[in-house]
């Protein structure tokens, strides 16, 4: 079994939204006072090149995204911004890599927003699997509201659900196996979206997070510091905190979907830095 990252171009965000300040609603209005943009951030996709078939996880960026500034929506329109070419989307980026799309036996999304479902339009063949809920919050009139694009699905757009069973996995309560084996799993890790999941690849003494958006970067994530996008903040908290224990359980490499050094990090199997509580140094 293989990992890869697929890079697929560039966005930049609002600061207050990779780390949310203050709570409830006004939380999440600070994106739209903050005038402070994150620098260029990558967003990843990720092929699992499994003996049971090519699984990959989230479709990345398409180039459609970069009319994102004539949206009618205020956060599409003034929130966010994308950097992407079409030779930077995934179906080309998988063919660099020797894989064709007819190849992907799977695609799973950790959610449907726009920097996850835009490479969608690559995978006409494979079975498509998205939670339940996550597509019904995205689906129609009311998803565009929210921010989601499914006017921008392919019209053959219809994926499988990835429901997850009462089946705990590690600190995770809910689970489902994607593979015979048992070694790719999806787990729920609710907050950036009530309904967002993250992918354990473990690969033998190795465990892979495929975190999706459930923290922006590793740090943030140590430090249980939450977005300026999830709705339930005790929620993402728990998630955070779940995904903390998981680290600590067993050696893994967390790889968030922006973190700029989550390509670096699997190519080196750099683990999950779980640091200790620094007490007081106590006079002699
Ligand atoms: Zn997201």
């Amino acid at each position: 079994m293989k990992v890869h990252a697929i890079q697929t171009g560039l966005v930049r965000i609002k600061t207050a939204q990779v780390e949310g300040r203050g709570h409830g609603l006004s939380r999440r209005l600070a994106i739209f006072t903050d005038r402070n943009w994150t620098e260029w951030l990558p967003t990843f996709a990720w092929v699992i090149d499994h003996s049971e078939g090519v699984i990959v996880v989230d479709t990345g960026q398409g180039a459609h995204l970069l009319e994102s500034g004539k949206s009618l929506h205020p956060y599409v329109r003034w929130e966010v911004a994308f950097r992407i070419d079409r030779e930077q989307e995934i179906g080309p980026r998988l063919r660099a890599l020797g894989i064709g799309p007819r190849d992907v036996k799977r695609v799973v999304l950790t959610h449907l927003h726009m920097d996850h479902d835009g490479g969608l339009a690559h995978f006409p063949n494979s079975e498509i699997l998205v939670a339940p809920g996550e597509l019904q919050t995205a689906s129609g009139f009311v998803g565009r509201m929210r921010g989601y694009l499914p006017h921008r699905w392919p019209s053959w757009f219809d994926p499988k659900p990835l429901t997850l069973a009462a089946e705990p996995s590690g600190p995770f309560a809910m689970s489902r196996r994607l593979t015979e084996a048992g070694d790719v799993v999806a787990v729920a890790t609710p907050g950036h979206t009530a309904d967002h999941i993250s992918i354990i690849v473990q690969d033998s003494e190795i465990t892979y997070f495929l975190a999706g958006d459930t923290s922006y970067d590793e740090e943030r994530m140590l430090a249980g510091k939450l977005d300026g996008v999830s709705a339930d903040e005790q929620v993402c908290s728990a998630t955070l905190a779940a995904i903390k224990r998981f680290i600590q359980s067993r050696p893994t490499v967390y790889l968030p979907t922006h973190d700029p050094q989550s390509a670096e990090r699997l190519a080196n199997r750099r683990l999950a830095a779980v640091r200790e509580v620094l007490l007081p140094n106590v006079p002699a």
